[in-house]
């Protein structure tokens, strides 16, 4: 029988309990007849532990030592689980990213898989161990230099594991059934999909439904892998992210997929910029120099008096400080006022397939918001997606309020969050 791929979050692995717990899930499956691998992330908030400690040590710590750093929390994780199933007398072997062959470019922090070698997994799937790989990690061929793939990683690991063995699909491990219409630890009456579209899936994903990692989605797609998101707490069926969610079925498209919500990002305002030709392109590439992947960018019309107007991006929180630093070394050379710097920001998407051809999605979605009296900084739309920044402060209850003007709302309640601290 073929090759399963599985992977565990963290809250799947709080504890000694959870660990063992999991051990048994994948016992069962071998004894089922099938090969596993397994990529497991960092135990309960690990990571985020880890990003306290480095931060307590340093305000900027370099990105290397940083990656050195994160992936030992997979590094225990993989060990303890290996060490959990030879307790149950099958064998297992753990294996960190560079030596399960996960190479990546050289960027640390949020590094790219550009190719997986996956010769050391064959040979102990050929002995007869189960293997667990570290995930979220990978080795740069370039600089030999140990790499993190971003937060929430593991889910790329996996479903890059899953391509390179050939395994029909990947199995996502989390602390709640599936994917809901909404994160269903602010929307209790969320629902959970059945089946989603790899297109929806990755707006939900890249506006910060962080159930999934986006890149895990991008490759899924690429390589044709199902992906089945599904809880380690119980034995229901999850969601399932394929290529056509119609297919074979008598579903309709919904006109909406779901509402995604994103706290990590910030806004930058370049004020005072000449309106002159170049002086944008200069911007950008001061932060594009620096490895920045900005979202939303709005650009205001220049005052007629001074000629000078404002640009405003978002960014993630985590690069606020390397955008103001290289921002601040071109301000004689762009000749801008000042540099303005919010943290206090959310980001509310509203994403479906279906708005391609219902026209006044993006009134009532707007409607929705001012009748919570939710004021609406910047605007953004892709084909299949409507996003607004708002005061932080005012995040939960724009979710809300737009689930149910979307008709969202289950009629009874069927999210079960099973763990994690949803940090
Ligand atoms: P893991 O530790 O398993 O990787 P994560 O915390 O990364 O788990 O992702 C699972 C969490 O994602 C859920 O507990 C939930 O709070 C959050 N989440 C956000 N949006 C959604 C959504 N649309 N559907 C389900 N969960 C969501
Ligand atoms: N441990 C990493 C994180 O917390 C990777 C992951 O969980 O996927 O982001
Ligand atoms: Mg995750």
């Amino acid at each position: 029988m073929g090759i399963v791929v599985q992977k565990y979050g963290g809250s799947s692995l709080a504890d000694a309990d959870a660990i063992k717990r999991v051990a048994r899930r994948i016992v069962e499956v071998k004894k089922a007849g099938h090969d596993v691998v397994v990529a497991v992330s960092a135990m309960g908030d690990t990571t985020d532990e880890l990003l306290d400690l480095a931060a307590g040590v340093s305000p900027l710590p370099p990105a290397r030592e940083m990656d050195m750093l994160l992936t030992a929390g997979e590094r225990i994780s993989m060990a303890l689980v290996a060490m959990a199933i030879s307790d149950l007398g099958y064998t297992a072997r753990s294996f960190t990213g560079s030596q399960a062959g996960v190479i990546t470019d050289a960027v640390h922090g949020k590094a790219k898989i550009i190719d997986v070698t996956p010769g050391r997994i064959r040979d102990a799937i050929g002995e007869g161990h189960v293997v667990i790989v570290a995930g979220f990690q990978g080795v740069s061929a370039d600089t030999k230099e140990i790499t993190t793939l971003g937060r929430g990683g593991t889910d790329t690991t996996a479903v890059a594991l899953a391509a390179a063995l050939e395994a029909d699909v990947c199995e996502i491990y989390t602390d709640v059934d599936g994917v809901f219409t909404a994160d269903p630890r602010i929307v209790p009456a969320a629902r959970k999909l059945d089946r989603v579209s790899y297109e929806e899936m990755l707006e939900l994903a890249a506006c910060g439904a962080k159930i999934l990692h986006l890149r895990c989605v991008e490759y899924g797609r690429r390589y044709g892998i199902p992906i089945h998101v599904r809880s380690s707490f119980s034995q229901l069926t999850g969601t399932w992210v394929v290529d056509d969610p119609t297919e074979g079925g008598t579903m309709e498209q919904a006109i909406i997929a779901g509402v995604a919500h994103d706290r990590s990002e910030a806004k930058i305002t370049v004020v005072g910029v000449p309106d002159k030709v170049g002086e944008a392109a200069r911007i950008f590439e001061a932060l594009a120099e620096a490895q920045i992947n900005l979202d939303m960018i709005v650009q205001n019309i220049s005052a007629a008096a001074t000629s000078l107007t404002d640009i405003s991006f978002t960014l993630p929180r985590t690069d606020g400080q390397t955008a103001m630093t290289a921002l601040a070394r071109i301000q004689g050379e762009v000749g801008y006022e000042k540099l303005l710097y919010d943290d206090k920001i959310g980001k509310i998407s509203l994403i479906g397939a279906g708005m391609r051809s219902h026209p006044g999605i993006t009134a009532k979605f707007f409607a929705s918001l001012a009748a919570a009296g939710v004021n609406i900084e910047m605007i953004s739309t892709s084909e299949i997606r409507i996003s607004v920044v708002v005061d932080e402060k005012d995040v939960d209850e724009a979710v809300k309020a737009t689930h149910t003007a979307f008709d969202l709302d289950a009629e009874e309640i069927e999210a079960v969050v099973y763990g994690g601290t949803g940090r």
